[in-house]
């Protein structure tokens, strides 16, 4: 038992150093990869995205491997959104945006990263999140299509509007 116990938590430190390896954002704070710094602290670091939806788009990331923000300690969870504030700012400043937009998802790079996306009336982001936001209120809408009051009217609607009205209607 002890010796499986010994060679379960040497597979999981193995797994934990291999994904560690193959993290870009690691490779990134450790020097070994090149990146667009803009501002970084003992915590915490932010570099320009390198597939930007909007000019200056960034990243801040933890200076350590935690794959979801929420597993962040107080102090790096601090100091993150304290970075965050600090290049939000400085976008705000040099490129004169409506407002700086963040979000945070991480599924194809699980190391946390938070977007902080510049953003202007009408550009790539805005038109997303207006479509996500017609998503989201499209199954009530496409429910009241469907109710009996509605479903009469339509039909009504529908039967007037031709040259010809349908059989056994008034029109
Ligand atoms: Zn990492």
């Amino acid at each position: 038992m002890i010796v499986s116990i010994f060679y379960l938590c040497r597979i999981v430190g193995e797994m934990e150093e291999f994904s560690e390896k193959a993290c870009i954002f690691c490779e990134i704070v450790g020097g070994r990869a090149p990146s667009h710094k803009i501002y970084e602290d003992d915590l915490t670091l932010c570099i320009l995205d390198i597939n930007p939806l909007s000019r200056g788009q960034a990243l801040v990331i933890p200076k350590r491997h935690v794959p979801w923000w929420h597993e962040l300690s107080r102090e790096e969870n601090a100091s993150l959104f304290q970075v965050a504030k600090i290049v939000a700012e400085k976008m705000m400043h040099s490129l004169q945006p409506d407002f700086v937009c963040m979000y945070a998802r991480g599924r194809r790079i699980p190391h946390t990263h938070i977007f902080l996306v510049p953003t202007y009336s009408g550009d790539v982001l805005d038109r997303f999140f207006n479509a996500l936001e017609l998503f989201q209120e499209s199954p009530q809408k496409l429910a009241a299509l469907s109710e009996a009051r509605s479903m009469e009217e339509t039909a009504n609607l529908m039967r007037k509007s031709g040259m010809e009205p349908v059989q056994g209607e008034q029109s």
